[in-house]
Parts: structure tokens; sequence; C-alpha cells
């Protein structure tokens, strides 16, 4: 076993994901601790480029054209190889969609513990330790990371995206891929997202609905004060499940990830899957009765009261401001 910790970097389509550079952060508190260093492992065709501003003190390379775009085989197999070759002491992959693909799988092949929803590590002497979120995000358990080699699963908000970037570029070493010639699974081609309907993506403020909306007739609520506040209704998946808000709209694991300057949470309990497409927004303002529901933990304002007693009165404040 060495004291490395590995970081997997996600990146999709010729950009690194935030997810990465806040496995990074975390990284450099458990190296910290082992003495030992910060790896970024990096697979991917002619995506060297990518390794610029990771904060990682070197960056292990696989070049292979099976690598282009993500595949679970493709990275299932190259991780198992690396990781069984240079076992450092955890390996931090993101709680994604990519990350979910492959970790559990290599948890198994290599019989290493896995802990998943991590947020937060620390670290006590020699000791390291992880905080995770269970029950969608109500509950933040701690522990000791097992040992020798353990692999973590990172979700966003327990670190900034910058504390993993570095303007010194770090040393690229590149490694051998194993054959990838068997793969049963290939890229044919990307499925863009419906471009027809508004792309929450870029807007600048959001009105973001959840549960707690109750009605599909409750929606004209949010639209009127979104209205007010010149931007578009967005969704937790519930609601967009049940059909009251088109796939377009959703934000998530499974939707789209928003970093609007507002992002305003009406009823909205703020579970991980939510959390991971909204994370990073610069200003979260949560409206829910439940005290205890995670979004608060990620929000720079909240409060309690009854989204209903609430949005007419807002809606109808923003409105005066508007008009005076
Ligand atoms: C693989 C996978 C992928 C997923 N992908 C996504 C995804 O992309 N996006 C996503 O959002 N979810 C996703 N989920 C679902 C996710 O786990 C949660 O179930 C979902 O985010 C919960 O949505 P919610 O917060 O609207 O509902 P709830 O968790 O039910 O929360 C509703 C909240 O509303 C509050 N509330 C109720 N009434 C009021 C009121 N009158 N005023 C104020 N507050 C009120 C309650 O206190 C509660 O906290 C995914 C799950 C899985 C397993």
């Amino acid at each position: 076993m060495s004291r490395d910790i590995f970081v997997v970097i996600e990146h999709l389509r010729g950009k690194v994901a935030d997810i990465s550079y806040v496995m990074l952060a975390a990284a450099r508190v458990m190296a910290q601790a082992t003495g030992g260093q910060v790896v970024a492992v990096l697979l991917g065709h002619n995506a060297q480029g990518l390794a610029g501003n990771l904060a990682a003190d070197r960056v292990l390379y696989v070049d292979h054209l099976a690598l282009a775009d993500f595949t679970s085989a493709a990275y299932q197999t190259v991780l198992e190889s690396l990781l069984s070759e240079h076992a450092p002491r955890a390996a931090l992959l993101g709680d994604t969609s990519i990350g979910g693909d492959v970790t559990a799988w290599l948890a198994a092949r290599l019989s290493w513990p896995l802990v998943s929803s991590c947020r937060g590590v620390s670290a006590e002497g020699d000791v390291l330790k992880f905080v995770s979120q269970t029950c969608g995000g109500k509950i933040m358990a701690e522990g000791d990371l097992p040992g020798p080699c353990a692999l973590v699963m990172m979700v966003p908000g327990g670190y900034k995206p910058e504390q993993g970037q570095s303007a010194q570029p770090p040393q690229v070493t590149p490694a051998a891929a194993p054959s990838l010639e068997d793969l049963r699974m290939v890229v044919e081609n990307y499925a863009e997202p419906d471009t027809s309907d508004v792309d929450i993506s870029r807007e600048p403020i959001l009105v973001s609905v959840g549960r707690g909306i109750q009605t599909q007739d409750n929606i004209g609520l949010a639209e009127e004060l979104a209205q007010a506040l010149g931007c578009p209704v967005c969704a937790s998946r519930p609601v967009v499940d049940q059909g009251w808000l088109p796939a377009t709209r959703l934000v998530g694991k499974s939707g789209k990830i928003v970093k609007p300057r507002l992002y305003l949470a009406l009823g909205i309990s703020g579970a991980p899957e939510h959390a991971e497409g909204m994370g990073e927004s610069e200003m979260i303002v949560a409206v829910n009765t439940d005290p205890a529901a995670p979004i608060f933990n990620i929000a720079k304002y909240g409060t309690t009261v009854n989204l209903f007693d609430l949005v007419p009165v807002l809606t109808e404040k923003i409105q005066e401001a508007k008009s005076g």
C-alpha cells in the first residue's frame, strides 16, 4: 500500500467536471495526513491538456482511443489495473453518474471498502476520517476510513472547486493502458439535450420547485414569481416525474447542472442527487417548512415559512419594487 491519494478525474467533451476539483481539494487534506502525494488519474485520448490546472502533485495519464469518450467498460478495465498496481491509501471518484458506473464494480473486483456520498474528509493524526450524507442528506455519518486501501465517492458541497485548481501545471506521467481490444461497449454518438426549451444552465436566476409544491396547479404560483424576477422555473425530480414540468427543467444528477447567481428553492429537501446539480450556485435561498431539511446545509439564506404563504407576498413585493 502507498500513502498516495488518487483522484479519478471526471471530464466530458473536453471539460473537466467541477467534482474533479472538489475531489482534489479533499485529497490534499488526506495526503497531508498520510504524507503521500495527490495523484490525479486522467483517462482520455488527446486529453493531456485537461491536466493543466489540476491541483495535484502529479498526473497519471492514460491515452487510448477507447478512452476518447467515457464508457464504464473501458474505465473499469483501466482503473482496476492502475489501482491494483499502485494500491493508493484511497482513490476518490465522483458520486455521479460516471462514478456510479464504475466504483461499486471496482470495490467488488479489488475487494476494497467503499464510502459513498462523502462530503468531507479530515484527519486525526494519521487516521483519516470521512463524513457521508445518508438518507437523502438528512444524516451526516462520520467514520474512520477503513484501510489499507479504500474507494471514496465524493458529493459536491464540502469544498469549492477553486480549492482543487492550481496555476502551476502538475507533472504528467504517461501510464500504459491494459488491453482494451475486447470491450463490449462503444459510444456511437451523443444525444444532444432538447434545445427547443430554455437552457436553465445559462440562466442567472432560477426559481425551482420541489415536491412541496404539491400539485400541478400550484406551479402557476412559482411561474408568477419567476415572471416577476424575469427568470424560468426549474424543478426537482418528483415534479418532472409527475409531468408537471418538462425534463429540460430538471436540476440534478439526471438533469442539468446549474450555477445561477440566485437559486430560489421552494419546497425542495436538498437530496444529494439534487444538490449535485445546483450546489455550486452563487447564492441559494431555501424555503422549506422542515428546519432539518438538508437544503439548509447549502443555502446562504433560508426560511421555514410555508411556501404558499410566502410566494404570493414575495411576488407582489417584487412587482411593486419593479413598478415603483
Ligand atoms: C439515481 C438517482 C438519480 C436522481 N436524480 C435526481 C435529479 O437529477 N434531480 C433531483 O432533484 N432528484 C433526483 N433524484 C431524486 C432525489 O433522491 C430526491 O428524491 C429528490 O431530489 C427529492 O425531491 P424534492 O426535494 O422535491 O422532494 P422531497 O424530498 O419530498 O422534499 C420536499 C420538501 O418540501 C418541503 N415542503 C413540503 N411542503 C412545504 C411547504 N408548504 N412549504 C415549504 N416547504 C415544504 C418538505 O419539508 C420537504 O423537505 C435521483 C435519485 C436517484 C436514486
